[in-house]
């Protein structure tokens, strides 16, 4: 399937085989030089548009002048002066900003990725409710280290031969029409598994500190549950005392066209991970949460670099620009969804998400088509469009929040036209 590679990019590729642990899953050969806006450009010079953000980081696109400016600005201050023993302005500035958009009095912890906000978001919930268990979903991504990789479970080669995880876990299903073990609608079937089954026959509710989930299970094949499902959930967990982490690290900071992809869902979950967009581009994750849940007490958690300098000027420019775009992010995520729609092909078995967070997926004979997957997302690398997959089968879209109109409208174009062409 693969073309010959220019020997530039062969060099690089085959040094990164030699030198970097390959434990990655790369889909195509691209090495980046720079990028502009939603436009990325490869160490030959040919442009492409970009349909994933750095997995789904560049709210603002590559090179914000903003941003820019911003870090520039901040770099001639300090690069770095860790939280955990002095303070300063800017962690407390972004802290506001992103309490402002909670519907509660909140409070901020930060980190620098989304699965150590799952990690401080696992710790809060124990230390505050003083219970152990926590229960995800499955076909969920929560990130990669021990505690997170728990509750991570959209593809078993993530969990291979890391046994034993965190104990007193559990996962049950997502609200997924195709999980087999769900009806077509299945909110009222999972309620009342948990009420019924869970709490009665596998853990007693006073020993579950949280649920964990996704609002809209990402890297799983952006699988969006029924509106009501997290309301109904939440009804039941606030019987019992426990609380509700609803993982926004790839769904927040506007890319589904709202702030938190939990306002689509009439939810008010008790903590929210963020990670990947919040920096624009520099590594910072933070876990916002009820005031009174925030109560860890001093020196039993912290980290060095959580909450950068840098990473919160970057941070600052982004909550400021972002509530500007959500009209346009949805928008832009229609025009996408309408092109992808007209898809002619036995193949195209749904295209889904909301915003910009869109996945088509593709199934042979009612089973995922994996191939199919890696054709479509090669060929449309080689025709200037970087689309990355999700789930087994679904081609994944998630650009800049910037994109303009025309280059997504082109974008999915080529898309379309290479999953026909299967
Ligand atoms: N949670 C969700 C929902 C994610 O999508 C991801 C990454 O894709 C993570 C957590 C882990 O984030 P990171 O790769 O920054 O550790």
């Amino acid at each position: 399937m693969s073309e010959p590679l220019t020997p530039k990019i062969e060099k690089v590729i085959k040094e990164d085989e030699e030198y970097l642990m390959q434990s990655f899953k790369r889909w195509y050969p691209l090495v980046i030089d720079h990028g502009k806006g939603a436009l990325v450009y490869d160490i030959e010079g040919k442009e492409y548009i970009d349909f994933n953000a750095g997995i789904g980081v560049l709210a603002l696109g590559h090179a914000n002048e903003k941003i820019i400016n911003a870090v520039k600005e901040q770099m001639e201050k300090f690069f770095h002066y860790s939280l955990t023993d002095f303070y300063y302005e800017l962690a407390v500035e972004v802290a506001k900003k992103l309490v402002s958009f909670m519907p509660y009095p909140a409070k901020v912890f930060y980190t620098n990725s989304g699965t150590e906000s799952v990690e401080a978001a696992i710790k809060i919930a124990r230390g505050h409710t003083g219970r152990q268990w926590i229960i995800g979903f499955m076909n969920s991504f929560h990130g990669r280290t021990m505690g997170s990789l728990a509750f991570t479970s959209s593809k078993a080669i993530q969990r291979k031969s890391f046994s034993p995880l965190l104990p007193s876990t559990y996962l049950i299903p997502y609200p997924d029409k195709r999980n087999p073990l769900c009806k077509e609608d299945c909110t009222n079937q999972l309620l009342s598994f948990i009420e019924d089954w869970l709490f009665k026959k596998i853990v007693d509710p006073s020993e579950i500190a949280a649920f964990i989930a996704e609002p809209i299970q990402g890297e799983g094949g952006v699988i969006v549950p029924p509106k009501d499902f997290f309301s109904e959930l939440n009804k039941i967990l606030k019987k019992y005392g426990i609380l509700l982490i609803l993982d926004e690290v790839q769904t927040g900071i506007g890319r589904t066209g709202k702030m938190f992809a939990f306002e689509h869902f009439n939810v008010e979950p008790d903590i929210i991970t963020l990670a990947k967009a919040i920096g624009g581009g520099l590594p910072l994750g933070a876990v916002v949460g009820r005031k009174e849940i925030m109560d860890l007490p001093p020196g039993s958690h912290a980290n060095t670099f959580g909450g950068n300098p840098l990473a919160l000027a970057a941070a600052k420019v982004v909550l400021e620009e972002v509530p500007k775009l959500l009209d346009h992010v949805t928008n832009v995520g229609r025009l996408i969804m309408d092109e992808l729609k007209e898809t002619r092909s036995p193949y195209l078995y749904e295209v889904r998400g909301l915003g910009l967070f869109i996945a088509a997926e593709l199934r042979k004979g009612g089973q995922p088509y994996t191939e199919g997957l890696e054709k479509v997302l090669y060929n449309s690398f080689k025709r200037g469009v970087l689309p990355i997959g999700a789930g087994e089968s679904a081609v994944r879209i998630e650009p800049p929040l910037i994109i303009e109109e025309e280059l997504a409208k082109k974008g999915a174009r080529i898309i379309r036209e290479e999953i026909e062409k299967l």
